[in-house]
C-alpha cells in the first residue's frame, strides 16, 4: 500500500486534478494507493467566511455560497465533458444541505465550533467525490471512502483528538477488503464516538494521511503540495529560499510548529514511532527531489536547518514585584490559560522572576486577558502585580536545527543580524535542547528579518545591498551606469548583490522592490510618481529592505536635513552633498552619533577631492592611532583651472568666464572664487581629524578686489572683473617675479584652518599641479617630514561617481 496526500492547490483546478490523476495512475501500477485529498484550494476559507457572514445576519453569505458553487461546477464540467450528470446531482444535493446549514446559522445568529466543523466538512466531501468519480469515468480502478467512517475522535471540535486504537482498527479492517487500486479519502474530517462531525484542525489533511500511513505501516508517506519540499524558509517571503533535502522529524516538527505551513505539525507524531519517512513532493514538478523527513539526525553541514515565521501573535506580560520568589504564580497562570483552551506558543521568564512573557495566538488575546486579570484580581488590587499587558501586531521567527547545540555563537549572530537592520526584538526564547531559537518581532519586520537571516545563515557568501538614489544629474547618471556595468563583477568577486531599488530627481521618483532594470531606468523614472522628499523616505520605510542605503547626489539643503531620519531607521547614508558635513558642528556630531547608535554607515568620501580616497585615508590614519599635525591641500578644481590659465597674456575676466562656461565653476563663480567651497572641504578634513570647528573659524583671505567682494549679482561680479583687471594682474606679476605659481591652498595646522591664494615656489609639490587635479598632504606623527600625499583628478562626473561607488562597496564590506 502507498499513502499519498494532495493539498488544496494540488486539487485547486481541473488542470491540477488531471496532474494528480496521472500521478496516481503511475503509482497504482506498482501497488495499491490510498490517496487523501484536501478541499479545493481556498474552499475551507470560503466556507468559514460564509458561516461568519450568515452568523452576522448578512445575506452576502449567498454570494459566497454561489462562489463556492461556481468553483466546483467549473471543475466538474472541465474534468467530465461527458457523463457529468451523476456528479452534478451529487453537487446539487450536497450544496442544498450546505445552503440549509447556512440558513440555519443565519436564523439563530450563532456559529458554534460544532456547527463550524459541520460546515467546513463540505469542502473535503466535495473534492474527494469529484476526484473519485472523475477517475471512475476514466475507467480507472478507483473508489471513495469517507474517512469519517474510519477516523474516530473526541468531541473537541475544530481540533479533535484521535482515538488511535479504534481508528487504526477501522482503517486496517477497511483496507483488508478494499478492492479498488486507488482509494480516494477526504482529509481533515472525522467523527466523534457519538457520530458528530469533527475536524483535525486547519491544515489537517496532512494529519489524516499520517494516520493512514501509520495504521497500515507503509514504507513512506508522501505529501504532495505546491512547492518542491520543505524550504530553508518561507519561499513566498524569501526568493533565495531552497528546498532542504533531508531533515529530521524533530527539525520538521519545530519548523512546522513555528509556521512552516507546508506540514501540519501533528502530522509527524503517528509516523515518528514507526520510523516511517515523510516525503514532501511538488505536484507541479514531480521530477523534483523534494524533502525527506526521517529519524536521521543531521550531523554535518549547516547547523541551522531552516528559519520559520508565525504571524498573528500576541504577547502577554505579567509582571510585578509580588511575583518574586513566590511559587505558584506560573502554575495559576498556565492553568487559567489551559482552562480557556489557549495554546501557549512561547514562554520567557526573566531570571529575576519579576515578569513572565507569553506568546499566544492573537485571536485568543482578549479572552486570555480577561481570564488572567480575573484570576489575579486580588494581587492586582493589592498592587502586587500589574494588570496583564497585551501587545499585538507581532510575529515569531525561529531558527531551527538539531545541531545548533554544538555550535557557539548562533544566537549572537542571529540577534546582531537583526539589530543591524533595526529590527526590534520584543522577546526571546531558546529551548534547553537548543533545537530552536525564537524571537518575537513586529509583523512589519518579518520579511526583512527572514531575508537578512537567510542571507546570514544560508547564503553566507552574498550580501544584498539595496540602494536608493536621490539626484540623477550628471554624477548620478554616471553612477547608475557604473553600477550597471559592475553588477556581475561585484556578485562574482566581492559577493555583493547590488540593486538599485529607488531613483528620484526633482520631478519624479520610481521604485521597484525587485531591483530596477538599469537598461531603461530613465524611461521608468520619467513615468514614475511625483517626487517628494517625504514620499521617498516613506517608500523606503514601507519597503523595509535589509542593508538599505540612501544616496544624496544633490546639492540641496532640504535633502541633507533628512539624514537623521534615515539613520534613525538604520538606513545607511552616502552623501555627495557637502552641506550636512560642513554645516554646524552640532549637526555633524548628531549625524556621527546616530550612525553609531543605529549601526547605519554615514559616508561622504566625495565631499573632498571627488573620487580620491582622502577621507578614507584620513579615517584609517586616525583609527590606527596616528595624530594629524598638519594638512596642506589644493582642493578646488575650479580655482586651479583659473590660475593655470591666467597670466599676463590673458584677461582675468575671460578666464573666469571660460571656466564658468565649461562647467568648472558653479553657475555663480563667486562660490568658488570666494574660497567658501574650499573652506568647507578643509573644515570637513579638520573635523574628521578630531577637531571641533565651525566654518566661521576658518581664516579666509580673499584675493578678490574690494568691489568684487561687494558685488551683489553674478553680472555685477563679472563687471568688477573687467574693471579690476589691474588688481588681478598685480597678483600675477608679484608671483611671476619670484618664479612662483599661484595656487589656492587650504591649510590645517595645530587646530587652526585657513584658505587663501599662495605663491608656490618651484620644487614644491603643488607647483606642477595641472588642470583639475587636487592634492592633499597629510603630516602626521608617523609622517612628520615626508607627508602622505594623495593626488589626482579632483572633479568630474566619472571620478565623483566612482567615489560614491567606493562608499557603497565600503558598506558592502562591513
Ligand atoms: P497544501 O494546500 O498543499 O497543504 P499549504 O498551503 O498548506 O499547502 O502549504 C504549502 C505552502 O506552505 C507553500 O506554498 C508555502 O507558501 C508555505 N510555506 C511556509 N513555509 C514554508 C517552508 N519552510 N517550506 C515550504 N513551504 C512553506
Ligand atoms: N482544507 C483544510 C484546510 O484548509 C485542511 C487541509 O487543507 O489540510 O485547513
Ligand atoms: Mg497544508
Amino acid at each position: 500500500m502507498q499513502v499519498l496526500k494532495f493539498g488544496g492547490t494540488s486539487v485547486g483546478s481541473s488542470q491540477n486534478i488531471n496532474n494528480v490523476i496521472s500521478i496516481l495512475e503511475t503509482y497504482s501500477e506498482k501497488d495499491k494507493v490510498a490517496c487523501v485529498v484536501s478541499a479545493v484550494g481556498g474552499i475551507t476559507d470560503k466556507l468559514l467566511l460564509a458561516g461568519e457572514q450568515a452568523k452576522n445576519k448578512d445575506r452576502v453569505f449567498e454570494a459566497t455560497f454561489n462562489d463556492i458553487k461556481a468553483i466546483h461546477l467549473e471543475i466538474i464540467e472541465e474534468l467530465n465533458p461527458s457523463n457529468k450528470q451523476p456528479l452534478l446531482d451529487f453537487l446539487d444535493e450536497t450544496l442544498n444541505a450546505l445552503k440549509q446549514l447556512l440558513e440555519g446559522i443565519y436564523l439563530i445568529n450563532e456559529l458554534s465550533p460544532k456547527t463550524s466543523d459541520k460546515l467546513v466538512s463540505f469542502g473535503e466531501k466535495l473534492s474527494s467525490f469529484i476526484i473519485a468519480e472523475t477517475m471512475k469515468n476514466r475507467r480507472l480502478s478507483a473508489a471513495r471512502k469517507n474517512t469519517q467512517d474510519l477516523i474516530i475522535t473526541n468531541a473537541n471540535y475544530t481540533k479533535a483528538e484521535v482515538d488511535y486504537p479504534t481508528t487504526y482498527a477501522n482503517i486496517r479492517d477497511y483496507f483488508k477488503s478494499a478492492r479498488a487500486r486507488i482509494t480516494i479519502l477526504p482529509g481533515f474530517i472525522a467523527k466523534s464516538a457519538q457520530g458528530e462531525e469533527t475536524t483535525l484542525g486547519r491544515g489537517g489533511s496532512d494529519f489524516t494521511a499520517a494516520i493512514l500511513a501509520a495504521a497500515m505501516e507503509v514504507e513512506q508517506l508522501e505529501i504532495w503540495t505546491d512547492v518542491s519540499g520543505m524550504f530553508t524558509t518561507n519561499p513566498k517571503l524569501v526568493k533565495q529560499a531552497y528546498p532542504i533535502e533531508t531533515i529530521s522529524y524533530q527539525e520538521a516538527m519545530e519548523l512546522s510548529h513555528f509556521g512552516a505551513k507546508v506540514l501540519y505539525p501533528p502530522t509527524v507524531q503517528p509516523v515518528l514511532d514507526l520510523n516511517i519517512p515523510i516525503h514532501i513532493k511538488n505536484t507541479n514538478r514531480p521530477e523534483d527531489t523534494g524533502t525527506i523527513i526521517s529519524n536521521q539526525e543531521s550531523q554535518n553541514g549547516n547547523p541551522v536547518k531552516g528559519i520559520s515565521n508565525i504571524g498573528n501573535i500576541a504577547l502577554l506580560t505579567l509582571q510585578g514585584s509580588g511575583m518574586v520568589g513566590i511559587p505558584g504564580f506560573s502554575k495559576r497562570l498556565f492553568e487559567t490559560l489551559a482552562q480557556e483552551k489557549i495554546n501557549v506558543i512561547l514562554i520567557t521568564q526573566a531570571s529575576s522572576e519579576h515578569s513572565i512573557c507569553l506568546g499566544i495566538d492573537a485571536t485568543d488575546a482578549e479572552s486570555a486577558k480577561t481570564a488572567v486579570d480575573q484570576i489575579f484580581e486580588n494581587e492586582i488590587a493589592l498592587h502586587k502585580i500589574d494588570p496583564i499587558v497585551v501587545e499585538t501586531g507581532l510575529s515569531i521567527i525561529a531558527l531551527v536545527g538539531d545541531n545548533m547545540k554544538n555550535h557557539q555563537g548562533i544566537s549572537g549572530k542571529m540577534f546582531s543580524t537583526l539589530g543591524k537592520n533595526n529590527i526590534n526584538i520584543r522577546a526571546i526564547a531558546q529551548g534547553a535542547s537548543e533545537k530552536n531559537i525564537s524571537a518575537v518581532i513586529a509583523d512589519k519586520d518579518v520579511k526583512k528579518a527572514l531575508n537578512t537571516l537567510h542571507e546570514q545563515f544560508f547564503e553566507a557568501k552574498t550580501k544584498q545591498l539595496n540602494v536608493f538614489i536621490t539626484g540623477v544629474g550628471n554624477v548620478g547618471e554616471r553612477l547608475v551606469e557604473q553600477i550597471r556595468q559592475q553588477r556581475a563583477y561585484l556578485k562574482e568577486n566581492l559577493k555583493i548583490n547590488l540593486r538599485i531599488i529607488g531613483l528620484s530627481n526633482s520631478r519624479t521618483m520610481y521604485f521597484n522592490e525587485d531591483g530596477i532594470d538599469l537598461k531603461d531606468w530613465k524611461e521608468k523614472l520619467a513615468g514614475g510618481e511625483k517626487a517628494s522628499l517625504d514620499g521617498f523616505f516613506q517608500n523606503i520605510l514601507k519597503l523595509n529592505l535589509r542593508n538599505s542605503i540612501f544616496m544624496d547626489i544633490t546639492a540641496n539643503a532640504d535633502v541633507a536635513r533628512r539624514y537623521p531620519d534615515y539613520l534613525r531607521e538604520s538606513i545607511g547614508v552616502v552623501a555627495c552633498n557637502k552641506i550636512a558635513c560642513s554645516g554646524n558642528m552640532e549637526n555633524y556630531r548628531l549625524l556621527k552619533r546616530l550612525s553609531l547608535k543605529y549601526n547605519a554607515p554615514f559616508l561622504f568620501e566625495t565631499n573632498v577631492g571627488a573620487g580620491l580616497p582622502v577621507i578614507d585615508t584620513l579615517n584609517n590614519l586616525v583609527a590606527s592611532g596616528d595624530k594629524i599635525t598638519s594638512i596642506q591641500a589644493v582642493l578646488s578644481g575650479s580655482l586651479n583651472f583659473v590660475f593655470n590659465h591666467f597670466n599676463d597674456q590673458t584677461r582675468f575676466y575671460d578666464v573666469v568666464k571660460q571656466a564658468q562656461e565649461e562647467g568648472y565653476t558653479e553657475p555663480d563663480p563667486r562660490i568658488d572664487l570666494s574660497g567658501v567651497d574650499v573652506a568647507r572641504k578643509i573644515l570637513i578634513l579638520a573635523r574628521e581629524s578630531g577637531v571641533s570647528m565651525e566654518l566661521e573659524d576658518i581664516e579666509n583671505t580673499s584675493f578678490l578686489s574690494e568691489s568684487g567682494l561687494k558685488s551683489d549679482s553674478v553680472a555685477d561680479f563679472f563687471e568688477t572683473l573687467i574693471e579690476d583687471e589691474g588688481h588681478y594682474q598685480q597678483i600675477y606679476a608679484a608671483a611671476s617675479a619670484k618664479q612662483c605659481q599661484l595656487k589656492y591652498v587650504a591649510q590645517f595646522n595645530n587646530g587652526q584652518a585657513s584658505v587663501g591664494l599662495q605663491e608656490i615656489p618651484q620644487g614644491h609639490p603643488f607647483y606642477n599641479l595641472e588642470g583639475k587635479d587636487n592634492i592633499v598632504m597629510f603630516y602626521t606623527q608617523r609622517y612628520p617630514e615626508q607627508p602622505m600625499i594623495i593626488k589626482g583628478a579632483g572633479a568630474g562626473a566619472d571620478v565623483t561617481a566612482s567615489g560614491l561607488f567606493a562608499d557603497i562597496i565600503r558598506i558592502g564590506n562591513i
